[in-house]
């Protein structure tokens, strides 16, 4: 089997995820009546001290469904220009919402109140107006850089006085608490509503979970439903991400220090020009003038690892539960042996 870091969504579900799946309580999820759906919902929404959750197949989905409740057409998104939901969900903002998106090129995906105050539009009749600013964390394409906290707070305050909601794309928001130490129910309390993947490091088959206050929380069903979300037994999956939950978050630190570990290396190799700042379990890193990603994909790949290209001259690597210590090694090994 190769080593596989072309994605933490590669993750395979565990055998004892799996008896918690075929052992799952089920009901018709579309009627609210999945006991198992309904025990992920409440605990994940009592985690974060929120109102109530929402399961749903995908981030996109649950990223989607979120610009849809907090928005009407001719408004306006802002975002860091790196932002998953303007990189990589279809251009659905436009499709879904009508609404336009206007993009702030901060440090490593993350963008600070300053940058977001200046990116505010006045109300003139010419200009969608601005209602929503959507964060990221950890950034997919800023090489995992998070925010912490004290650099939300102002962003907080900036949203509640010029009456923009604020939605966060937590994805992998969990691989930041396990380095920051901060608490589900702080990072529940500084936005109006969150998106969580359960299919990520955690390690679900599928599953992401949007969180909010209880009115939003039924917009949302109903915009699932039309996007033809509602998933009927769902139970099976939802059993995988309460499993997810109990099990898998704490051994996120492991995939984030193995990014590190990994980044020093590389950082000693001649073949690398630079590796980005390494602060979760994504490895983004630029190749040396000569070398083009495509090629040294296809070295690595005959050396058993696999991985994705993030620019012409840019690679990235991502650290998660399916890796082994013996994998680690392998990896080390081959990536010293290219000197
Ligand atoms: C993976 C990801 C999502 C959701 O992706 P799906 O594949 O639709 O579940 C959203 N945001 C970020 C930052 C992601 O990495």
């Amino acid at each position: 089997m190769p080593v596989n870091l072309i994605s933490d969504t590669v993750t395979l579900p565990c055998t004892e995820m799996k008896k918690a799946m075929i052992t799952a309580a089920l009901g018709d999820d579309v009627f609210g009546e999945d006991p198992t759906v309904n025990r992920l919902q409440d605990r994940i929404a009592s985690m974060f001290n929120k109102e109530a959750a929402l399961f749903c197949p995908s981030g996109t989905m649950t990223n989607q469904i979120a610009i849809k409740v907090h928005t009407k057409a001719l408004d306006e998104v802002i975002c860091d220009h790196y932002s998953h939901v303007y990189q990589y969900e279809t251009g659905g903002y436009a499709f879904n919402s009508g609404v336009a998106i206007n993009l702030i090129e901060g440090e490593n995906g993350k963008i600070t109140a300053p940058q977001i105050e200046s990116a505010i539009k006045p109300l003139y009749d010419w200009l969608p107006e601005s209602k929503l600013v959507v964060l990221e964390n950890s950034c997919n394409k800023g090489g995992g850089s998070y925010y912490d906290l004290n650099e939300i707070r102002p962003i907080r305050k900036l949203c509640k006085e010029r009456e923009l909601k604020l939605h966060l794309d937590g994805a992998r928001l969990f691989n930041v608490l396990v380095e920051t130490g901060e608490s589900t129910e702080d990072w529940g309390d500084s936005f109006d509503s969150i998106s969580i993947c359960l299919s990520k490091g955690l390690g679900s088959p599928a599953g992401s979970v949007l969180i909010g206050d209880k009115e939003f929380i039924r917009q949302a069903r109903r915009f699932r439903k039309v996007m033809g979300g509602g998933m009927r037994q769902s139970g099976m999956l939802a059993a995988a991400c309460i499993y997810a939950l109990e099990n898998n978050i704490s051994r996120l630190k492991i995939d984030n220090d193995r990014a590190k570990r990994i980044g020093k290396v590389l950082s000693q190799s001649t073949w690398v020009e630079t590796v980005r700042p390494v602060q979760t379990n994504i490895l983004i890193f630029d190749l040396a003038e000569n070398l083009m990603a495509e090629k040294v994909l296809q070295t690595l790949e005959e050396k058993d690892v696999l991985a994705t290209a993030f620019g012409p001259r840019t690679i990235r690597f991502v650290f998660h539960k399916d890796i082994s210590e013996q994998d680690m090694y392998w990896v080390e090994r081959i990536l010293k042996e290219f000197n």
